[in-house]
């Protein structure tokens, strides 16, 4: 691998594993970030929750306090006297001055705490119609029946258990309590009988108000507009703003929100989402706000929303501040990695180089010690690819292939120096296939066609574990292979007549016997001797006996087949060995012989007549049975014997 590809893919792998570091820094952030403001959240709502049980009990402790208070409880049940004895409703006279006794015993308490807690309604009922006897806010607005309008006070009249609520009701929406109003003790049949009911509402708007200022949480409460507040009377309706009445809003925000339309779709369930507004940003919460009635019945639809909201703008800014650090940090933590990498890489580059330069080094002497052994090594050698095809030769080989280095170079061996070799006994080809080491001698053609005996060594050449061809070491051995054969024929012929010696004829002989042992052929034998040669020597010189020995030796070999073999195993005694004859089929080859000689008229040096001889001959044949060659050649002999007892010239069969 190239090392800028090095470098690249290291580098690409570090920026990975940083921008991993800093996406999951980043995450890390943005979860606490929103843990934070969910903790916020959290907060807000237990606030906001706590605030409107306390204001519960408030108007509760309010309501109590006053529906205790002896004059009232006798103000009511005398009201409720004097109403039912004037016919109900809006009552007669009577029930005129128990109302004004009662408006001017609360009217100041009305007005102190109207003032100071925002209590926006104040409201005396009696029982059991639920008839409004006194309402503080509207006092010209009383008689009405309220029991089918005002749940919690037909609750409180029923039972006469105190209640607090949300409620919607004609002139006020917002939390209410509702305690009884029991009947003065002195009432005798009805004492301590519910007679009355006292409502107080309060407004919510200060109080959230007063929360928002100590806890920097936005509190606000939407009506629907299909809620019963559409109901209320115009002068105590909230103002409506788009799709909503605005009950109560802690800060700006909400109204503004309302009016540029960028609170989300609601669906009367829990709503997370977040506004930006120029430099600010704030996390809303919306949920749903449920009228009294609502929590007796199960299915009630909410009457509005409460919403709150915190400026996370601080949060978002440290948020911001921090991963900017965080990227700047990893950035950093980056390029420093990056710049270390690359001087580490770029070391170890110049570590691999010198490694490097000196591997090349030494291969570069390698070859060149290889190159002067290949050029200076007086064996051929040649190298051969896969395909038998010549990839070098080195002088040598050129040399004693007669053959120029282009004539040779990526041609066939088949086709050059190796042409006549049968492909099955090739050595070359075989190594080639199975990749081992061979020796063997081989016959090699030069460019001029001559054939040249060789001992090559095929030796296969890999590559890690891929065969690439062979290498032939080969030297030339003709010269040796010709002595080698003179010896042979020196140690096998003999020299005067050139046909076998005695030990070379014995071999065969021993050969024949075991073709016979083995494949039952028969073999004959037959000794040959010839008359008189001692006389020859005596007229006509020792050297006339040697050329009538030459001579005799050609006419019989000229009668013999291919495969028989006449040897001289003495000085003027022979053998002739007839592989695959009987004593019988050997007869007629000797007859022919004995005739040939007995023909011949044989033309010594220096010697004016023709000098004629015969021969006496004894056959034999080869048995299974003979325990020694001479055994064999003995039986001949003898049969040879009684020929010469017999007269000579003849021929006798053992
Ligand atoms: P026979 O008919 O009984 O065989 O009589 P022969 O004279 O042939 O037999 P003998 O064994 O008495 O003589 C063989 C002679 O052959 C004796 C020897 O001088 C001669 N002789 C042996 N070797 C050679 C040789 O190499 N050259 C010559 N010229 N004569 C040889
Ligand atoms: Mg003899
Ligand atoms: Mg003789």
């Amino acid at each position: 691998m190239r090392f800028q590809t090095v470098v690249r893919l290291a580098s690409l792998a570090l920026l990975s594993i940083f921008l991993l570091i800093g996406w999951v820094s980043v995450q890390f952030g943005q979860r606490q970030l929103n843990a934070e403001i969910e903790q916020e959240i959290v907060r807000a709502q237990t606030a906001y929750t706590v605030l409107q049980n306390e204001l519960g009990q408030m108007l509760l402790s309010i309501a109590d306090l006053i529906a205790s208070d002896a004059q009232i409880k006798q103000l009511i049940w005398e009201g409720r006297k004097h109403l039912h004895a004037e016919g109900g409703g809006r009552g007669g006279p009577q029930t005129a001055m128990i109302r004004a006794l009662l408006i001017q015993r609360m009217i100041a308490q009305w007005e102190r705490m109207e003032r100071d807690i925002d209590l926006r309604q104040l409201h005396f009922h009696l029982a059991p119609e639920g008839v409004s006897f006194v309402r503080m806010i509207a006092l010209e607005h009383f008689g009405d029946d309220l029991l089918g309008v005002r749940p919690l006070v037909a609750d409180v009249q029923r039972d006469g258990m105190a209640r607090t609520g949300f409620e919607i009701g004609p002139s006020f929406a917002g939390l209410r309590a509702v305690v009884p109003i029991r009947a003065p003790a002195y009432s005798l049949q009805e004492a301590f009988e519910v007679v009355g009911s006292i409502e107080v509402g309060l407004s919510i708007a200060g109080h959230i108000k007063r929360l928002s200022a100590s806890t920097q949480i936005g509190y606000g409460v939407l009506l629907n507009t299909d809620s019963r507040a559409s109901n209320m009377q115009e002068g105590y309706q909230p103002p409506r703003i788009g799709d909503h009445y605005l009950l109560a809003a802690s800060r700006r925000e909400l109204q503004d929100w309302l009016h540029q339309q960028s609170l989300p779709e609601y669906a009367q369930r829990w709503q997370q989402f977040r506004i930006s507004q120029e430099n600010q940003t704030f996390e809303v919460v919306r949920f749903p706000l449920y009228e009294y009635t609502a929590h007796s019945k199960a299915s009630g639809l909410p009457a509005g929303s409460v919403i709150l909201w915190i400026e996370i703008s601080p949060y978002l800014q440290e948020f911001h501040t921090s991963r900017r650090y965080t990227l700047v940090l990893v950035a950093a933590g980056y390029l420093v990695t990056q710049i270390m990498l690359f001087l580490l890489l770029n070391h170890s580059r110049q570590e691999w180089q010198i490694q490097l330069d000196e591997s090349t080094q030494a291969i570069r002497h390698l070859s060149q010690q290889h190159a002067l052994l290949l050029n200076t090594v007086g064996e051929g050698i040649i190298g051969l690819n896969r395909h038998g095809k010549v990839t070098f030769a080195n002088p040598s080989a050129l040399s004693i292939l007669k053959y120029e280095h282009s004539a040779l170079l990526g041609k066939d061996h088949r086709h050059t120096f190796h042409r006549l070799h049968p492909p099955h006994e090739c050595a070359i080809l075989q190594s080639l296939a199975d990749g081992q080491t061979r020796q063997a001698e081989d016959q090699f053609m030069t460019a001029d066609s001559l054939m040249l005996s060789v001992l090559v060594t095929v030796a296969p050449m890999e590559q890690g574990h891929c065969r690439t061809g062979v290498a032939l070491v080969f030297r030339d051995i003709s010269e040796m292979k010709a002595k080698e054969a003179r010896l042979i024929e020196m140690a096998t012929t003999d020299a005067l007549t050139g046909v076998a010696n005695r030990r070379c004829f014995m071999d065969q002989l021993k050969t024949q016997y075991e073709r016979l042992i083995r494949l039952h052929e028969p073999c004959a034998v037959i000794m040959a001797d010839l008359d008189f040669f001692k006389r020859i020597n005596d007229i006509y010189g020792h050297a006339a006996g040697d050329t009538v020995l030459q001579q005799f030796s050609r006419i019989t070999q000229s009668n013999l087949r291919k495969m028989d073999l006449l040897g001289r195993i003495g000085g003027e005694e022979f053998a002739i060995l007839m592989p695959g004859k009987t004593v019988e089929e050997a007869l007629p080859a000797a007859q022919r012989i004995r005739d040939a000689v007995e023909q011949a008229h044989i033309h010594a040096d220096g010697q004016p007549q023709p000098i004629q001889i015969t021969v006496s001959m004894g056959i034999s044949a080869v048995s299974p049975r003979d325990t020694t060659l001479d055994a064999v050649l003995k039986r001949a002999d003898d049969a040879l014997y009684t020929a010469k007892q017999n007269g000579r010239n003849r021929i006798e069969c053992a």
